[in-house]
């Protein structure tokens, strides 16, 4: 198959691949759409089976960061990078600053960041080649860690599904947790203040014992939780799930949480649909982090401080934005996943439209 015919090509703008000698650099800049703006998603460093795996996955969180960033309302297309290799044995500053060279070649169609493998010291080393890099530390406009914002979208877009689902305030809603990592310890933290009671599960069995302390959770094992008896499950680990073996199990009336992919297939998504639950486009309620590196680009380009008051409105417009998706799956009798992809592919087509237009 070549790079056309790939499902996940998807009307690209450019795919761009980079070598460096020197360093082993093998990198993968995939950019979507800059019709809204310069193309911005992270950089995850993978120790992929091939080329083709790498170039698939590319193309598929690339085109998925475009549909992110317009429904959060930024001013950003989409994009992803991936380096091939290994994040625990191939690392050198040097890599990284090949790989700053690499972005930097885009000449700003691109912006990069963290993502799977890739820390922030790693980011400060492709600095040193490109200005094109959000998610540094130690200067005026980093925006420092994304998952408190994350979560706080996340909260409030559990809040309004559970408002339309269920008919009643987060007050005494039984919501189950699956993953106390970053984002699901801050949701569990604000979910408790606001009188829900928790059933949460993790991996991690000391994370989970912490954070259930804390939050006067009851806590069940991982394979346990997609059977519990509760309100709201609220996905926060990896992606996935919500699929065929797990559906059949869920009481829950709501499913709304920050990880990415919840859905293992559309089809998973109309069969949610069509039993009664109300499904919270993964990619829409859990858009506080882009828009938390959004703060930090839109600083950087201004040269000036992040501004916390700009990245709580965008956060406003973005539950505004889940209640239309909302609404519109209500008036058209359909998914919301699916209500949410053709809104995100409407904002995109309109911007290029505008710019073509200018
Ligand atoms: P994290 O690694 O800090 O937390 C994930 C947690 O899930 C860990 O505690 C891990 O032990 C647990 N876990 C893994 N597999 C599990 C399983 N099978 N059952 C139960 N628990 C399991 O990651 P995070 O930053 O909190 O991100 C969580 C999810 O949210 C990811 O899907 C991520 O892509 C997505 N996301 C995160 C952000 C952010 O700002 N951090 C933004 C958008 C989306």
């Amino acid at each position: 198959m070549t790079l056309f015919d790939s499902p996940a090509f998807e009307g690209h703008e450019g795919v761009h691949s980079f070598f460096d000698e020197k360093t082993g650099l093998k990198t993968i800049i995939a950019v979507h759409s800059t019709a809204r703006g310069p193309a911005a998603g992270g950089c995850r460093m993978w120790p992929y089976a091939n080329a083709a795996a790498a170039l698939d996955d590319a193309l598929r969180l690339s085109r998925a960061m475009s549909y992110k960033n317009a429904m959060a309302d930024l001013e950003l297309g989409g994009g992803k990078a991936v380096i091939i290799g290994d994040s625990r044995s191939m690392k050198t500053p040097a890599l990284f600053e090949a790989f700053g060279r690499a972005v930097d070649a885009l000449g700003g169609r691109y912006w990069t960041a963290e993502d799977v493998g890739v820390s922030p010291a790693d980011l400060a080393s492709a600095r040193k080649a490109t200005r094109y890099v959000a998610g540094l530390e130690g200067h005026p406009a980093a925006s420092g860690d994304p998952s408190p914002v994350t979560a706080e979208g996340v909260f409030r877009g559990v809040r309004l599904a559970v408002r339309r689902a269920l008919k009643r305030d987060l007050d005494g809603v039984t919501v189950a947790i699956q993953g106390v990592g970053h984002v699901g310890a801050y949701l569990a933290e604000k979910l408790h203040a606001a009188g829900a009671r928790l059933i949460l599960t993790d991996v991690n069995e000391e994370a989970l014992a912490e954070v259930a302390a804390r939050t006067k959770a009851q806590t069940v094992a991982p394979g346990a939780i997609f059977d519990v008896e509760a309100d709201v499950f609220a996905p926060c680990a990896l992606g996935g799930a919500i699929n065929e073996t797990t559906l059949p199990r869920l009481r829950a009336k709501v499913v709304a949480g920050g990880a990415n992919n919840q859905l293992a297939d559309p089809a998973i998504g109309r069969a949610l649909f069509e039993q009664g639950v109300l499904y919270a486009p993964d990619y829409v309620i859990n858009g506080g982090g882009i828009i938390n590196v959004a703060g930090e680009i839109r600083a950087l380009e201004r040269g000036e401080a992040f501004d916390p008051t700009w990245v709580d409105a965008k956060l406003v417009r973005l539950t505004q934005t889940l209640e239309e998706v909302f609404d519109r799956a209500v008036t058209e009798g359909r998914p919301s996943h699916e209500v949410a992809n053709d809104m995100a592919k409407a904002r995109i087509a309109q911007a290029a439209a505008e710019k073509l237009a200018a």
